[in-house]
């Protein structure tokens, strides 16, 4: 993997430059966006400009696809999620930290296959959040990926055509930033972008199975939430594998996959 480096002071104006927009236009919180920024500048001390892109492009294409269809989905999400609207320090650990250990692992260890798999790791954490935000906010009949019962949108596991695409080309999207900095070549993108994609179908899978789901015993709605009206009951999944939990282990899976297919592209 060809590394080009970044002067540390460039990374860390652009990585300011990232922070500003994120504060200013209210994607994350101070905290959040100051870690972040440390995220950025060490991914640019790992992987140099690719390392800086693939977590500078989807988060700010997160945030400019977030104003699409904000309203309704602001709404169903305050109803559903512990978190919504800006994202905080938790989000972009859940989101930016499996990857970045991946890159570290791989700075140090030269190993192509592991930086594919950090791409992996953000390719599906990018998915799964478009995955979410699209489907609901355009997502027409919405499934339980397990049971293909008719499920409510936005909770984990439910699956919309609209969603699914979405995700898709976003995994495609952040797989392909390497490729536009030569660092690896379309046999590696492939890889990366199918782990990506089996990430994304893990945390459904994982979410109409074993992810915590309330419901209020007040309103009965359905909910990731542990407090809604009142506090609501378990009524399925383990208390311990909230949506942070199954993000992280989805992420992995992704990275692992796509880190997998990869070393059978580099290495066979
Ligand atoms: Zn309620």
């Amino acid at each position: 993997m060809t590394i080009d480096v970044i002067p540390i002071y460039i990374a860390t104006a652009a990585a300011v430059v990232v922070t500003v927009v994120a504060v200013a236009f209210r994607l994350l919180t101070l905290p959040a966006a100051i870690t972040a920024a440390v995220i950025l500048v060490a991914s640019a001390v790992f992987w140099g400009y690719t390392g800086f892109a693939v977590y500078a492009i989807p988060f700010l294409l997160n945030g400019a696809l977030g104003a699409i269809g904000k309203k309704k989905r602001k709404e169903r999400e305050q109803k559903l999620h512990e978190h919504s609207g800006r994202r905080g320090l938790k989000q972009v650990l859940v989101n930016g930290g499996p990857a970045l250990i991946i890159m570290c692992i791989a700075f140090f260890t030269r190993l192509d296959a592991l930086y594919a798999a950090a791409v992996a790791a953000l390719a599906e954490a990018f998915a799964d959040s478009e995955a979410g935000d699209f489907g609901m906010a355009f997502g027409g009949k919405t499934v339980n990926i397990l049971t293909f019962k008719s499920a409510e949108k936005g909770l984990s596991g439910g699956v919309s055509a609209e969603g699914s695409v979405a995700s898709v080309i976003a995994a495609a999207i952040v797989a392909a930033i390497p490729v536009a900095f030569n660092a690896y070549d379309g046999a590696v993108f492939g890889a990366v972008a199918a782990g990506a994609v089996l990430g994304v179908i893990t945390d459904s899978v994982l979410g109409a199975s074993v992810q915590a789901l309330y419901r209020c015993p007040e309103c009965k709605t359905l909910t990731e939430k542990k407090f809604c009206c009142r506090r609501t009951q378990l009524i399925r999944g383990s208390e311990r594998l909230n949506n942070d939990a199954v993000n992280i282990i989805s992420s992995l899976a992704g990275a692992v996959l796509g880190g997998g297919f990869a070393a059978l592209a580099l290495y066979l």
